[in-house]
């Protein structure tokens, strides 16, 4: 091709371009004249219709019982349900609900179920110094949880849950045990203690609930193995076979004359025999393959301790002082003078502890005074109800001065 054909061809192009685009223009004006308006056309033009369809799925927005009966996890789950385009603008600000404490959920009563599944959380956070096993199993099969805390040699007993109704004391242990773990690994300083020296020297051994067949007839629907008098479900406070387990130890067994039904009852019922029940057998296993230097059975009906009976006036020279220091530490009262009467300390735990080892065992009522009723508290309030600002102390404090 030569130089003079080559700007002939240069110089006939922006012609062409003109042209075409002149073309183009046309057939579209006509298209847009002449062309019928059906639906199938419009649709490649316009949105569709139902613009639902194409929407991401909208996160729900956790009501206050959402979060309360499930980890703050679930509460987040998508919704399959969502309908309108107009929340997907508020989608970003939804809060997430972050708890202090964000292992356990403190403010929900522990179920069964959530009791596990929290222990075994707790201790996949913090496995170096946490970990649990089941030391039994209760009368309806279930199994009774056993966490232990710390590294050191020495061992102390910690026990919620005896009586089914009070399940705020399986709340508290749990959240103690994320709290003391925090404390723990962030320093160990927990207000005027100094956890890495205490559990250095101990180990604690935190039964949550030694009763979990009476705390899943109390508050979750499950029934007595046996026909119960004086049924009222949220006051339960046996176990399946309607035995007090608290009234359940061979300890003076027979001095019990206060149990006011022979047979299965909401509570006052002592069992057949002294360590009749599974329950009480298997913590007086625990203990007999322990050497417990203290042990405290968390109940929830009062801001009281119950720590002498006249055979057991002063476990140990110590059990005196230390409730002494309960009270000027978290408020918790020390009763004053030893109990005398055997309806009263035959058969309890924290009575045939003292005997057996001649070691403090205690009986701490946890909740606050104010706190009456058949509620035994109530998760939604759980630090006023526990009175958690100064209570949260007791495991501490308790390790220190039986050092
Ligand atoms: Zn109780």
């Amino acid at each position: 091709m030569t130089e003079k054909s080559e700007n002939q061809i240069s110089s006939l192009q922006p012609k062409l371009v003109v042209g075409i685009a002149l073309a183009l223009a046309f057939s579209l004006l006509l298209a847009t004249i002449f062309l019928p308006k059906n639906d199938s056309y419009i649709l490649y033009f316009d949105s569709p219709t139902d613009t639902k369809t194409s929407l991401p799925a909208i996160p729900n927005t956790p009501s206050t019982t959402d979060v309360e009966d499930t980890s703050s996890v679930e509460s987040s789950k998508v919704s399959s349900t969502a309908e309108t385009s107009s929340v997907v603008s508020t989608v970003s600000s939804t809060p997430v609900v972050v708890e202090e404490n964000n292992i356990i959920n403190y403010k929900s009563r522990q179920t069964y179920s959530m009791m596990w599944k929290g222990i075994e959380n707790l201790c996949k956070e913090y496995p170096e110094f946490l970990s649990y096993s089941v030391y039994g199993k209760s009368t309806k099969g279930r199994s009774l949880p056993l966490v232990k805390m710390g590294t050191g040699a020495k061992k102390g007993l910690i026990v919620a849950g005896i009586h089914g109704t009070e399940h705020i004391t399986t709340t508290y242990a749990l959240r103690c045990i994320e709290d003391y773990c925090r404390a723990y690994v962030n320093g160990g300083r927990y207000g005027n203690y100094n956890l890495v020296d205490l559990f250095n020297k101990y180990t604690l051994y935190i039964v949550p609930n030694c009763n979990p067949d009476g705390s899943e007839i109390a508050h979750n629907g499950d029934s007595p193995l046996v026909s119960v008098a004086n049924f009222k479900r949220w006051e339960y406070k046996a176990n399946a076979n309607g035995v007090n387990l608290n009234r359940n130890f061979p300890f003076y067994f027979d001095g019990i004359n206060l149990m006011k039904n022979p047979k299965p009852d909401n509570e006052y019922y002592k069992g057949p025999s002294g360590g009749s029940e599974i329950e009480t057998k298997e913590l007086m296993e625990l203990c007999n393959e322990n050497s417990f230097s203290f042990m405290l059975s968390l109940h929830a009906r009062g801001n009281i301790t119950y720590w002498s009976d006249v055979i057991t006036p002063n476990a140990g020279g110590i059990t005196s002082g230390l409730c002494s220091k309960i009270q000027s530490v978290t408020g918790i009262v020390k009763t004053s003078s030893p109990t005398s009467n055997p309806s009263s300390y035959g058969g309890g735990f924290e009575n045939w502890f003292r005997y057996t080892y001649q070691r403090p065992g205690i009986c701490v009522e946890l909740m606050n005074a104010g706190i009456t009723g058949s509620t035994s508290g109530n998760e939604q309030n759980f630090d006023s109800h526990t009175i958690w600002y100064k209570t949260k102390y007791l495991f501490a404090l308790t390790m220190d001065y039986v050092s």
